[in-house]
């Protein structure tokens, strides 16, 4: 094969007709490439071949230009970003050039080259590349957002098919300035758009709406296979996110707190949006402040938010109005923005303790140790206590567990006096049993009771809920609350019956899957 006369094969790209997500194809091997490459290229038929992270790509090519013979539905994009401008080339300036030529000579379709390299490379050589494929100029800022009308001016003096800009979110908003920019001149250039970072998901789900011609999607980020810092999985912008649906109607949801990095509640409520055919999507927010989510909320604007830790309390004095249970727990995990864009509050964990116990036992009259006073615990004592039921708490800092009592009207109990006490729930609200640990907060003679409910649900089976079905007691795992007060927060928002069962199947799969990879990292 001659690498340096044109591909035969190789049909001009048409910008119009490419997909929402290209393939980034990262690898230290071509064969490892080319592998991810075979197993995902039928349901992602664009490729970016990241031939950087090759210790040497030009004896690569060959290989690639087979698999492009073979695989003639890929459009594919050849990039060899040097060291210096954020890529892993270290060879010279002529030599990235000679790689993309024979990128293209192997079939790829469109190159990538940075504006640090253009801008030191003749007009010419520039126009060369070019008329033999389509040219995405490149410019990655890895340490913020700004300058983008500055940056896309100097762009503009060199010819190319595509203006890529790619900055690093610090802030959520910083997703809404890069958004606000394609905006304004994807009408006019074809623009690639999107900010890096963990920061950045709102721009690489719906940057594609707003103006980008397209965005980038990791192979695998959890096995370390992707190419850029917040990279999503191209699977996972397709079905999680489902970017092929998003439109200028799509109603955009997410969860705020800081941390969310490993938040269950995408998975769940993108399952849910999906399932009832509702026009939705539902992204992980990592609000560092809450300045910065509220300006997201106006600007984008965000429907619903999930609010969670450490942002319960903190958010109340944002909303607008508040629900009955916001009022009594003093603490909010759902916000919904009506049509005026006033904020309303709602508490939904409540429903996430009464529609598992209800299901089971009749609440009204029943006896309920609650163990914690924190935040869990004091949605479970005010709604079981709404709903007629007897609540004992049994804090282990007995002075937290007296002030919810005399607030809910409930009573407290001393450890020491559990081995004589029996109760038709127990209630754990504490962390302790989190993280696959054995830890268990009672011991096996303290136990005694119909139903044991442990709100903790990662692992789903803790060792409090084997040891109480093995003394023959009815348990609840935390996942039915995780499910339920995610439920409760689905009808809020979309007014429609939320699908709880679907719901569960797809966090207990992803809880296992979690659980599974955490086992092949540690053997
Ligand atoms: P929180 O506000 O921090 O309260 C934690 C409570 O647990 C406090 O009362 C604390 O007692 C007690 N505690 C902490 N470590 C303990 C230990 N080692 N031994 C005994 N008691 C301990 O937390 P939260 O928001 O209420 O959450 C509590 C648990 O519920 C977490 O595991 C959370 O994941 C889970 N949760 C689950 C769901 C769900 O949907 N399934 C929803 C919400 C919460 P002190 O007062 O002495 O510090």
């Amino acid at each position: 094969m001659s690498l340096a006369l044109p591909s035969t094969f190789a049909i001009h790209f048409q910008p119009q007709r490419l997909p929402r997500v290209c393939l980034a194809l990262s690898g230290d091997t071509v064969e490892d490439m080319l592998a991810a490459g075979e197993s995902m290229a039928r349901d992602n038929p664009f490729i970016e071949f990241r031939l950087d992270y090759l210790k040497q790509p030009l004896p690569a090519l060959p290989k690639i230009h087979r698999f492009l013979e073979t695989h003639q539905y890929v459009t594919a994009i050849g990039t060899c970003r040097r060291a210096e401008n954020g890529g892993k080339f270290k060879g010279s300036l002529p030599a990235q050039l000679e790689v993309l030529n024979k990128a293209l000579a192997a079939g790829c379709q469109i190159v990538d080259l940075e504006l640090q390299s253009a801008q030191k490379t003749k007009l010419e050589a520039i126009a060369r590349l070019r008329g033999r494929s389509g040219l995405i100029l490149s410019f990655h800022d890895f340490r913020a957002t700004r300058n983008l009308e500055e940056t896309l001016e100097k762009m503009r003096a060199i010819p190319a098919d595509f203006y890529k800009i790619v900055t690093t979110a610090t802030t959520l908003s910083d997703n809404v300035t890069m958004m606000k920019f394609l905006q304004t001149h994807g009408g006019k250039h074809a623009l690639i758009g999107l900010c890096m970072g963990e920061q950045g998901i709102i721009s690489r789900v719906l940057g594609v709406r707003a103006g980008s011609a397209f965005t980038f999607g990791a192979v695998d980020p959890s096995a370390g296979l992707f190419t850029a810092p917040g990279q999503i999985g191209a699977r996972e912008l397709r079905n999680v996110y489902r970017i092929d649906q998003v439109d200028a109607a799509t109603r955009i949801y997410g969860v705020a707190g800081d941390p969310v990095e490993h938040s269950l509640s995408p998975v769940i409520m993108n399952t849910a949006l999906r399932r009832e055919n509702v026009n939705g999507v539902y992204l992980p927010l990592h609000a560092r402040t809450l300045k910065d989510l509220m300006r997201c909320v106006r600007e984008i604007p965000l429907h619903g938010l999930s609010i969670t830790m450490p942002y319960k309390q903190a958010i109340l004095p944002f909303l607008d109005n508040t629900d009955a249970h916001t009022t009594k727990t003093g603490a909010c995990n759902t916000v919904v923005r009506g049509q005026e864009g006033k904020l309303y509050g709602f508490n939904t964990d409540i429903a996430g303790v009464i529609r598992p116990l209800e299901q089971r036992i009749t609440i009204e009259g029943a006896k309920i140790l609650v163990l914690g006073a924190g935040g869990a615990a004091r949605a479970a004592v005010f709604g079981l206590k709404e709903r007629g039921a007897e609540v004992w708490i049994l804090n282990r800092t007995a002075a937290k567990g007296q002030k919810l009592a005399r607030q809910a009207k409930a009573r407290t109990i001393k450890r020491a006096d559990l081995r004589k006490a029996s109760f038709d729930v127990i209630i754990n609200a504490t962390p302790v049993g989190m993280g696959n640990t054995r830890d268990c907060p009672l011991k096996d003679e303290e136990i005694q009771a119909r139903v044991v409910f442990d709100m903790v649900y990662d692992p789903v089976e803790t060792h409090l809920l084997q040891v109480a079905r093995s003394k023959g007691i009815s348990v609840i795992p935390g996942v039915e609350m995780f499910v339920q007060q995610a439920a409760r927060q689905f009808e809020i928002w979309t007014g429609k019956p939320a699908p709880a069962g679907d719901m569960l199947r797809a966090v207990t799969v992803a809880l296992q899957e979690r659980m599974a990879a955490q086992k092949r990292r540690s053997a």
